[in-house]
């Protein structure tokens, strides 16, 4: 019986645009169809070697079929088959990620007829509709009944049980008529169609079968050639090489082809950013190609990322994406990993936690860290670029680990710096520059480059001429807290209350100023007493009259990061403390108050403000800030 089903609202979209669409570049609806038919032999392929002799093992090919006469042109596959809830499920509506980013570009894109990046994306099944006015698909799993699926596109299809002998997928496209804009025909010829095949689909590993007309040289009765007279015959020929790219001799893949398989399989519409070719022999085997994009995925972030390198043993797929492979931090690399030492027989989830994974993995991470230093050294501003994309992730790896990763990432970290303008710098490019006398390595963090230039506590080093790590970045402090040291330099920030970089006479100095002040310190630290842990004489200003810094490690910086954590009940507080700049007039005021208890504690509060502000922080107490400030100047003006 037949059935007419509607398409989902998503997939009508899609379809939409490929069958209104009289984009030039139609050709790869071929090379669509063709990886749909090779990533359904591999699932059959693998359900046979793992079926205990159930499944047969059988010989795979793709066959193209070109009809003139009626103007079709059929791609028939002897994998895996679908079912009739499998038409339903991938048929009816948008299975491939690819074509998800598409629609998703289309609806970014505001002229929604801007078709030209059609070609970069993997548009899957639908992509056929562009050229075909009518779609049949007649499939069988190895141990079903066998259905058609039949579309004009539009917004429904039928499905009805139908008659096939062999396993697998025959999809029969009826071409469109074609028009003065464009020619549908040209697909019906053999050049065209051979062209295509090895220009898009040359490494897919299964024979690409056509039958082809040649001319050989004509024979006569006795079976001996006559000169000069050929006639024509029909042969079948393989298209394509058939050769993965991964088994190729390194030196035999271009740039080209690489950016062209990676876009195709992993489908990106960019070229990556970085690509990488290993092959290794040794204690283990295998061969791997290793993408880094030049974009960050559109659903990175999103919660059902999957990470994951493609697997293969001995050329034969196994599954899409082990995430086993990849250590989270890295989960924005995309590639494939082939190995002979993979045993098949063996169940994918003992697969995970076989030992030669694990060593597999630990060889791929050190492979594209050692990549990526060598991107650093070679090309920085390729690598700056990689760093824009993905360098949290990087971060994430030294925070998420403890630290444990730190000897393998740290010299793969850029900063921005106070003398560095808006360049990066390494933390080895910022050893080898320390002053003699620095003793650490300095950083400051806030909510962005210019707001962290105007913190108080950056006139003092900038005054020494000493550098300081500008961190712009939520994870930053969090990386270099478990990171601890830099080559046995250690980390310090400079809104920290135990950092200075004072030499005695300078700390004497300050001694006595507090000792000398102590009453004037003790009621500003009673007037404060909510906010602030402490009140004392700094050692870390030149022009500002105040700053804040924070005891125990925890910023400021770090507290609002932390607080703001989804499903942090309880809110951590950092310990505060309000630095007065003794050489100040604003301090010289107060000084000469002093004995005032009640006047001194009652404006601390202005004080603990106007640090708040000059941080770059909201004050709490607007109303009170005004208001307190309104009167001094109602006072100050008054008496003029
Ligand atoms: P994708 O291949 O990326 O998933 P498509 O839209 O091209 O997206 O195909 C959707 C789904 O339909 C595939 O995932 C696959 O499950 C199924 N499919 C497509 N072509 C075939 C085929 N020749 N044999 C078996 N299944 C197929």
């Amino acid at each position: 019986m037949k059935e007419i089903k509607k398409f989902e609202t998503e997939s009508k979209e899609l379809l939409n645009l490929m069958i209104n669409s009289i984009y030039s570049n139609n050709e790869i609806f071929l090379r669509e169809l063709i990886s749909n038919a090779s990533d359904a032999i591999d699932k059959y392929k693998y359900l046979s070697l793992t079926s205990k002799g159930k499944v047969p093992l059988l010989d795979h090919d793709i066959h193209i079929t070109l009809d003139k006469k009626n103007r079709t042109i059929t791609i028939s596959d002897n994998g895996i088959g679908m079912s009739k809830d499998d038409l339903i499920n991938n048929l009816g509506t948008i299975a491939r990620s690819g074509s998800k980013d598409f629609m998703n570009k289309i609806k970014e894109a505001k002229e929604k007829k801007d078709l030209d990046i059609i070609g970069q994306f993997g548009v899957g099944f639908y992509s056929a509709f562009m050229v075909a006015s009518k779609i049949d698909v007649l499939t069988k799993t190895y141990d079903g009944q066998a259905y058609l699926f039949s579309s004009s596109g539009e917004d429904s299809y039928s499905i009805e049980e139908a008659q096939k002998d062999e396993v697998g997928t025959t999809i029969t496209l009826y071409l469109k008529k074609s028009s003065k804009e464009v020619d549908y025909d040209k697909y019906l010829e053999e050049y065209q169609i051979k062209d295509l095949v090895r220009r898009y689909s040359d490494y897919i590993r299964y024979p690409i079968k056509m039958m082809c007309t040649t001319h050989k040289p004509k024979l006569d009765k006795d079976g001996n050639e006559i000169k000069g007279e050929t006639e024509e015959v029909k042969e079948e020929q393989t298209l394509n090489s058939m050769v993965p790219l991964w088994k190729k001799n390194k030196k035999d893949v271009s740039e080209e082809e690489l950016n062209k398989f990676y876009k195709d399989k992993f489908m990106d519409y960019e070229d990556p950013a970085i690509s990488l070719f290993v092959s290794v022999d040794g204690k283990i085997t295998y061969n791997s190609l290793l993408f880094i994009p030049s974009h960050v995925p559109y659903n990175l972030y999103s919660e059902n990322y999957e990470k994951g390198l493609q697997l293969y043993s001995k050329g034969v797929f196994i599954k899409d994406k082990a995430p086993e492979l990849i250590p989270d931090y890295l989960k924005f690399v995309k590639g494939l990993v082939d190995s002979p030492d993979l045993n098949l027989n063996i169940s994918r989830e003992i697969l995970q936690h076989s030992p030669i994974m694990d060593k597999i993995a630990e060889n791929v991470e050190k492979k594209v860290i050692d990549k990526l230093k060598e991107v650093l050294k070679e090309d920085k501003e390729k690598y700056v670029k990689f760093w824009k994309n993905f360098g949290e992730h990087i971060k994430f790896g030294i925070y998420s680990t403890y630290g444990g990763k730190k000897e393998l990432l740290q010299d793969v970290l850029l900063f921005h710096s106070l003398n560095n303008n808006d360049d990066y710098i390494t933390l080895k490019e910022y050893k080898d520059k320390m002053a003699k006398d620095q003793k650490a390595i300095y950083f400051v963090s806030g909510e962005n480059l210019d707001a962290i230039k105007l913190l108080p506590q950056i006139e003092r080093y900038k005054k020494l001429g000493y550098d300081v790590l500008l961190l712009d970045q939520r994870i930053d402090e969090f990386c270099i807290m478990m990171m601890h040291d830099y080559d046995k330099t250690e980390f310090k920030s400079i809104t920290d209350d135990a950092t200075n970089e004072i030499s005695k006479e300078e700390q004497e100095k300050i001694d006595l100023a507090t000792a000398d002040n102590k009453r004037l310190l003790d009621n500003l630290k009673e007037g404060l007493k909510d906010e602030i842990d402490d009140v004392v004489i700094s050692s870390k200003l030149v022009d500002s009259p105040l700053c804040l810094s924070t005891k125990d490690g925890l910023s400021l910086e770090m507290e609002k990061t932390l607080n703001e954590q989804p499903g942090n009940e309880e809110k951590v507080k950092a310990k505060k403390v309000l630095e007065i700049n003794p050489d100040h007039d604003l301090f010289k005021a107060f000084t000469a108050i002093q004995d005032q208890d009640d006047l001194v504690k009652e404006y601390a509060s202005v004080l603990y403000d106007e640090a708040m502000l000059l941080e770059g922080r909201e004050i709490s107490s607007k109303k009170e800030f005004v208001k307190k400030l309104n009167e001094l100047m109602i006072k100050a003006f008054s008496n003029k």
